[in-house]
C-alpha cells in the first residue's frame, strides 16, 4: 500500500515527485511559512525548444534530456528542497526558508549546469538549455498558487528575452516587471 502511496506521487519517467505531489508539500511549506515568518520560493523551469530537440534528434533523445535534467538538478538541491515534474517539460522548485534572492542564484546555477551538460549519445551529445521564472511567497498576493502563477509569468519573460536566461518578478512593484536577464551577470 505504501508502494502504490508512493507511485501515485512520483513521475514514472524522471522518479521526480510529480505535480500532484509537488502541491501537497507547496501547502505544508506555505503553511509552515507563514507561522513562522520564514521566506519560501519557487523556480519554475521549462526546457527550451524542447519540440525542435524531440523532432530532430527523436522522442527516445527527448525522454533521456528530461530524465538527466532530474538527476542533476535533485544533485544541487539541498535535501530540504522539492522538486517536481509538473508535466511535460516544465518542473517546480520549492524552496523552503528562501528568499527570491537566493532562488535567483539557485535558478542561475541551474540554468548554467543544463548549459554546460553534454548527454552522450551515439552521434553528437544531446545539449538544451531551460528558462527559469522565480518568485517569493507572498500570502497577499494569493499563496502557492499566486506564487507559482509569478514565477509561471517570470518564466515567460524569460523566454521573451531570449530564452536560457532566468527571470524574475518583484512582489512588491505592482505591474512593473523587474525581469532582469542575468545570463551574464557575475552573482
Ligand atoms: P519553448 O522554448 O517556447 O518552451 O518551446 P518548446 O518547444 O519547449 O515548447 P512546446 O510547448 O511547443 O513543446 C513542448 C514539447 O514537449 C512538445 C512535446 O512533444 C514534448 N514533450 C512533452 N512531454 C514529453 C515527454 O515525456 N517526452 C518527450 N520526449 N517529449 C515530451
Ligand atoms: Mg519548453
Ligand atoms: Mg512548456
Amino acid at each position: 500500500q505504501r508502494e502504490l502511496a508512493e507511485q501515485a506521487r512520483t513521475d514514472p519517467l524522471t522518479g521526480a515527485m510529480n505535480r500532484r505531489a509537488m502541491e501537497e508539500a507547496a501547502l505544508r511549506e506555505t503553511a509552515r511559512s507563514i507561522r513562522h515568518g520564514h521566506p519560501l520560493c519557487a523556480i519554475v523551469i521549462d526546457i527550451d525548444h524542447f519540440k525542435r530537440l524531440n523532432d530532430a534528434r527523436g522522442h527516445a533523445a527527448g525522454d533521456r534530456a528530461l530524465q538527466e535534467l532530474v538527476c542533476l538538478v535533485k544533485s544541487m538541491l539541498r535535501s530540504q528542497d522539492f522538486f517536481a515534474r509538473m508535466g511535460g517539460e516544465e518542473f517546480t522548485i520549492l524552496l523552503p526558508d528562501s528568499s527570491a534572492s537566493a532562488g535567483i542564484l539557485i535558478a542561475e546555477r541551474v540554468r548554467q549546469a543544463i548549459e554546460a551538460l553534454e548527454i552522450p549519445s551515439e552521434t553528437v551529445p544531446i545539449k538544451f538549455t531551460v528558462s527559469a521564472g522565480v518568485a517569493q511567497l507572498d500570502p497577499g498576493l494569493g499563496g502557492w498558487e499566486g506564487m507559482l502563477q509569478r514565477a509561471d509569468a517570470a518564466m515567460y519573460g524569460a523566454k521573451e528575452h531570449g530564452r536560457n536566461a532566468v527571470a524574475t518578478r518583484a512582489p512588491m512593484a505592482a505591474g512593473v516587471d523587474t525581469q532582469s536577464r542575468l545570463k551574464n551577470e557575475a552573482l
